[in-house]
């Protein structure tokens, strides 16, 4: 069964209020929660957001990817930017980083940070990071007032982070881009991101077992080799040993035919501002 997102995301979460994290649930359970920032694909499809998912749990917060409109989607719905410990990025393509040159200048002029701020990803995260703020913004990074702590995971790999530990394979993608997928396993539960990616079995391999897969479906129909399409996650649903599956990264077709599908995707499909928790109930 689909769940539709609500029609207004940021008011149904305002009415419900903005629920602690790190705190626990009713059950004295630990509560996990993912934000989806942005549901769009590279070319902002229905005026949606870059990728960009808001992890809150209880070691902090991290934004896994940080596209470019990931800070003014952070501030929409409602996002504790302060909160916010770092980025672990799936790859380096501009819908996943182009955002960082604008928290630069939010952790330099906004916050007027001093603790440490993690960026976490594949190799050459950093160079390519560093690169993009020379470009834009070097006076800025000039006078960054917090320590930048880098993280490259060796991939295949699997390594810590922020206390938690992320387990990334090389993706089916750009190979310039050093795309990959990844698992990050909290203290209250596994979450896995495709990253952009085509199908690939060790995909399947990487998320057996995970509480949430979020994956990219940037397609209605395969046959394009380096993402994933709604004909080929319903073929491969099966093989997708996951407690949620969702779908993101998605064009306005992708989306409409993952809806019209649900009965054999057996997803939840993510609007920007929508919000799931771990454990369910
Ligand atoms: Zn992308």
């Amino acid at each position: 069964m689909i769940r539709a997102p609500c029609a207004n995301p940021c008011t149904a979460s305002r009415g419900r209020g903005r629920r602690r994290f790190g705190a626990r649930g009713p059950q004295g359970k630990p509560l996990t929660r993912l934000t989806f920032l942005g549901t769009a694909d590279a070319y902002a499809a229905g005026g949606r957001g870059h990728a960009c998912y808001w992890l809150e749990d209880g070691l902090g917060t991290v934004a896994v990817d940080f596209g470019p409109t990931a800070l003014m989607q952070a501030r929409r719905f409602g996002c504790d930017l302060n909160a916010l410990d770092g980025v672990f990025l799936t790859h380096l393509h501009g819908d996943h980083i182009g955002g960082l040159p604008v928290l630069l200048v939010e952790l330099r002029y906004g916050q007027r940070r001093t603790r440490p701020f993690t960026i976490a990803g594949p190799p050459g995260t950093r160079a390519r990071v560093e690169a993009l703020w020379q470009a834009t913004f070097p006076s800025v990074l000039d006078g960054l007032t917090c320590p930048i702590e880098w993280v490259e995971w060796q991939v295949p790999g699997e390594v810590s982070v922020l206390g938690r530990r992320v387990q990334a394979i090389s993706a089916q993608h750009d190979r310039l881009a050093e795309a990959t997928s990844f698992v990050v396993r909290g203290p209250d539960g596994a979450l896995a991101f495709s990253g952009d990616t085509g199908w690939q079995p060790a995909l399947a391999a990487l998320v057996a077992g995970v509480d949430c897969f979020v994956t990219e479906c940037s397609s209605v129909a395969a046959g394009y080799w380096g993402h994933l399409s709604v004909e080929e996650l319903v073929a491969h649903r099966d093989e997708l040993a996951v407690g949620r599956l969702v779908v993101s990264h998605l064009s306005d077709e992708s989306r409409a035919a993952a809806l019209a599908q649900s009965d054999a995707l057996r997803a939840d499909v993510a609007d920007d501002g929508w919000s799931l928790t771990l454990p369910p109930g």
